[in-house]
This record gives structure tokens, sequence and C-alpha cells, in this order.
């Protein structure tokens, strides 16, 4: 093996190991804060789980992504990047949730999840009282489970020993509200249903999504490929802080130095390509099957154990249907095989003429789906889009793709946060990111675009500098 220096010129060497959200913001932070950085991403493109394709004149993104208002690091991030504007949001809280007649005749039933002018939790109380999915004694029990989750205390440790579903039936919730109400917000949030989900994952959804800030639950979404959105302009941002910003370049070990007597074992660097990369810290921004294979066994007694995390999958289905099917943004559904429907007809840079629309209908906690042929899946997904909106049984089919990724995010059930680990690890200059990381959140971007900054805190500190990445506003439940 022989041996490469990181570009340094007097400044200390940061290599970032992982170019996903979580490594590109880590990156921009330890060049921030005055490190030589160095951003390996062992595949050939940036981005990670967030990614842009072309097919036939339209972009399309491996699975619809969106955002609330209080993802706050994650909103700072595209400000920094300066694209903000590009993911704006959809106006306050208003989800359309329909429901397919019975024999699909004609217009779906349609209530609606949104909010109002109250103060929260006050502010989707309306909503709920007239949820006409639900009976109106389900309706009224809604109520009370939302309050008793508010006063949730979310560093309690009992709150990840038992699944949001088994939580929710102690609070009077039937399986019909939780399939045609909870379920709608666990599943896109934390991609799984509330039977499977961890009540300490859910109640942090819940709480900081929807029950403590009126406007936190406001959604936003991009109108340009993501690529375009935050993976271009952070390369671009990245480079021009002076960051060498490689693709193609994996890394097969974290290198260690020797412990002497008095000074702890610290990372050399890393082994890319067989030679080794000299740095002064390391940020290790990969999945966590990823990290269970490079993190050696003195920064974390048990890396293997991260393993247990698990993954879920997460399928879109994409169909370009030669005029518009569905009058709305985005909607959900119940009772159908689409769980969320999103109007993807800017961000394809087909021409908004009228004359077509691109929808991504996307399916978390893909289990059942992840296995099927691209074949059953359109044809499924198809029927579901006819039986919800009438004007798709006139329209043509113009394109249709399935994109499938298989390990999405975490498993995140009951038992799994004590498998998150922090930035800080066993090796004073080797940190930890990735959304898997104990960030709090869910698997998210919001989550990776926190874990990054948190890293290199983590990295700059061992090598003497400082995070002076712009300060986040402090999100609003702790
Ligand atoms: C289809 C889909 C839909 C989603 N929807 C949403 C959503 O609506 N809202 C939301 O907030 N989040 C959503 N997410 C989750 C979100 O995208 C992820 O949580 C986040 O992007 C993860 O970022 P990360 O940097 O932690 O990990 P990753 O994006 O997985 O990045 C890790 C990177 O490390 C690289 N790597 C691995 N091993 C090595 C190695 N040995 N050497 C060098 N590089 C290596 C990988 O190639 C990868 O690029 C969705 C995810 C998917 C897949």
């Amino acid at each position: 093996m022989s041996a490469a220096s990181s570009t340094g010129a007097g400044r200390p060497r940061v290599v970032v190991v992982g170019g996903g959200l979580a490594g590109l913001s880590a990156a921009v932070a330890c060049a921030d804060g005055g490190a030589s950085v160095t951003l390996l991403e062992a595949r050939p493109r940036l981005g990670g789980a967030t990614w842009s394709f072309e097919r036939r004149g339209l972009s399309f993104d491996n699975g619809q992504h969106v955002h609330l208002r209080c993802c706050n690091a994650y909103r700072s991030w595209l400000e920094r990047l300066g694209t903000s504007h590009l993911a704006p949001f959809a106006g306050p809280l208003a989800i359309p949730v329909l429901r397919p007649r019975a024999g699909h005749a004609g217009s779906p039933t349609v209530a609606w999840i949104r909010r109002d002018s109250l103060p929260a939790p006050a502010h989707l109380g309306r909503s709920l009282l007239s949820y006409g999915h639900l009976g109106a004694a389900d309706r009224l029990r809604l109520l009370p489970a939302a309050l008793g989750l508010r006063r949730a205390r979310l560093d309690d440790p009992r709150l990840d020993s038992e699944t949001f579903g088994d939580w929710l039936s102690r609070h009077g919730q039937h399986d019909e509200a939780i399939s045609r109400l909870w379920d709608l917000i666990t599943l896109p949030t934390t991609n799984l249903r509330a039977a499977e989900v961890s009540l300490a994952l859910a109640a942090k959804v819940f709480k900081t999504g929807l029950l403590t800030d009126r406007a936190a639950a406001d959604i936003a979404w991009s109108q340009v490929p993501l690529a375009e959105l935050h993976v271009e302009p952070a390369r671009r941002l990245l480079e021009g802080l002076g960051a060498d910003v490689r693709q193609r370049a994996r890394v097969t070990e974290v290198a260690l130095g020797e412990a002497t007597g008095t000074e702890p074992a610290r990372a050399s660097g890393v082994v890319v390509d067989g030679e080794l990369l000299h740095s002064d810290a390391v940020v290790l921004a990969v999945p966590h099957d990823a990290a269970a294979g490079l993190l050696p066994t003195r920064a974390f007694s048990d890396p293997s154990s991260l393993r247990g995390l698990g993954t879920v999958p997460i399928v879109n289905v994409h169909f370009v249907f030669d005029r518009q099917v569905m009058p709305y943004q985005m909607a959900a559904a119940i009772d159908s095989p689409i769980q969320f429907a999103f109007d993807r007809t800017p961000a394809s840079g087909l021409e908004p003429s009228g004359a077509g629309q691109v929808l991504a209908i996307s399916l978390s906690g893909a289990d059942a789906e992840i296995g099927k042929s691209p074949q059953e899946l359109i044809e499924s997904q198809l029927g579901a889009v006819r039986a919800l909106f009438p004007a798709a049984s006139q329209a043509k089919v113009l394109d249709s793709v399935v994109t499938r990724e298989h390990d999405a995010t975490f498993r995140g059930v009951p038992g799994t946060r004590r498998l998150r680990l922090g930035p800080a690890t066993g090796i004073a200059n080797l940190a930890l990111a990735g959304a898997w990381t104990d960030t709090g959140w869910p698997a998210t971007m919001e989550g990776a675009v926190r874990s990054g900054q948190a890293a290199a805190e983590v990295a700059l500190a061992a090598v003497g500098k400082r995070n002076v990445s712009v300060p986040r506003r402090e999100e609003a439940v702790a």
C-alpha cells in the first residue's frame, strides 16, 4: 500500500467518507470551519439516497422526497445552497385523503387533514372532528390520544420499548382509525406503519410536526430534480470552498495510528483504491451496514450490532399521462394500493401547458411491493389511479417507470434507539454521520443534514477548530 496526502497547505485535513446529504453537509461544515476537505464517494454520483435520472427527455427522482417546515437544518441547508426557492411550501398543511367508491364508480370520497389558524394543537381540531373517513365516535377518540402523545417525554427510554400501534390501541384507537389516519402520518415520515414503528420515533414526528407549532407540518417539495436542488449545488459550493470531491472512490478501511503510552490511537486516514490517504480527522458518513464494516472496534466495541438497525424499502411508480388526471398537487389515499400521489409535472421538465401530467406514486414501508415485477406494480398502481381519478380512465399512459430502493431507511422498530450511535466515537478524531445516527429524528433529509453538522463539530474539535456553519434555528420541540 502506498501513501498519499490529502491537500493540506497548513490547514488540518479532514476526509469525509460518503457523498449523501450527511457527508455533503459534514464536508461543507468542515470546510467552513477551516479544514482542507476531501470527500470520497463510492458511487459514480453524489447524493446517496437522493438521486435523479433522465428518461425519454424527462427527469425523475429515485423517489418522491418531501420535507416539513419543522425541518430547520435541511431548510437552512437549502438556503445556504441558494435553492430554497426551488422547494416552496404548498401553503398551510392541507392533504386531501381520497377513498375510492365501491365499484370504483365516479369520484372518490374526500376528507382533509388540514390545519387552521388556531394555535397548536387546536389547529388540527376542526379537521379531525370532521374527518369523514372515520365514524363520529372514532373521531372524538382522536383528540385524547393526540393530547396523550403531546405529553410524551421524548427522552423517556420507555418510549422505545413498544410499538406506536400498541400505544394507540391502549389509547382507544381502533384498527380503522390507525389505518385511515395515524398510518397516513407514520408511513411517509418513519417508513413504517404504526403496528411496527417504535413509539419513540412516532412521538418525535407527531410532537415536532403536528402537536406543538401550528405551521410545523406545512409541506414542501422540490419543483426541480433533487440533483438540481441539493446535490449539484452542494458540489459547486464544496469546490468553491476548495474541497476535493471524488467519486468512484470506495473506502475500504479507516486506518489507525499506533497508540502510545500516553496517547490513545487516532485515525491516521482512510484506505481508498489500495492507497492510504492521510488525514487529521475522518468523518464516516455511510449507511449503517457500511459503517458496521468500516468502524474499527476501538471506535465502537461492537460495530456488527449496527446491522440490527435493519432496512425498509421504498418503491415509487412514476406515470407520464397525456393529460391532467389528478386535480391536486398531492393526495393521500386509503383503502387503495396508493399511499401518496404527487404531481411531478414541473419537476420532470414536461411543458406546463396543461397537456400532460407526471405523477409519482410513493409507497413507503414497501415490504410487500419491493419483490414485485415492474409490470405488476405499474398495472396495480394504474388501476388504483383510475379508481381515484376518473380523468385517468380516458388518459393515455405515455410512459411509466418503477424505482425501487431496497435499503431506503433503517427499520425504526422498538429497541433500535440504543443502536443509533452519536457523532463521537471511541477514537477522538473519527466522527460518525448519517440519517441512521442518533439525531432523534427518523431517517430523513433533516436527520442526515443534522448528523453531518454534528459530526463536523466532533471532527473540527479534534483538530482544534470550531464549526462555524450558520447556526440552525432551534426546533420547536426538544
Ligand atoms: C425513495 C426514498 C424516499 C425518501 N423520502 C424521503 C422524504 O420524503 N423525506 C425525507 O426527509 N427523507 C426521505 N428519504 C430518506 C432520505 O433520503 C435519507 O434519510 C437521506 O438522504 C440519507 O442520507 P445519508 O447521507 O445519511 O445516507 P446516504 O444517502 O445513504 O449516503 C451514504 C453515501 O455513502 C456512500 N458510501 C457507502 N459506503 C461507502 C464507502 N465504503 N466509501 C465511500 N462511500 C461510501 C454511499 O454510496 C452513499 O452515497 C427517502 C429515501 C428514499 C430512498
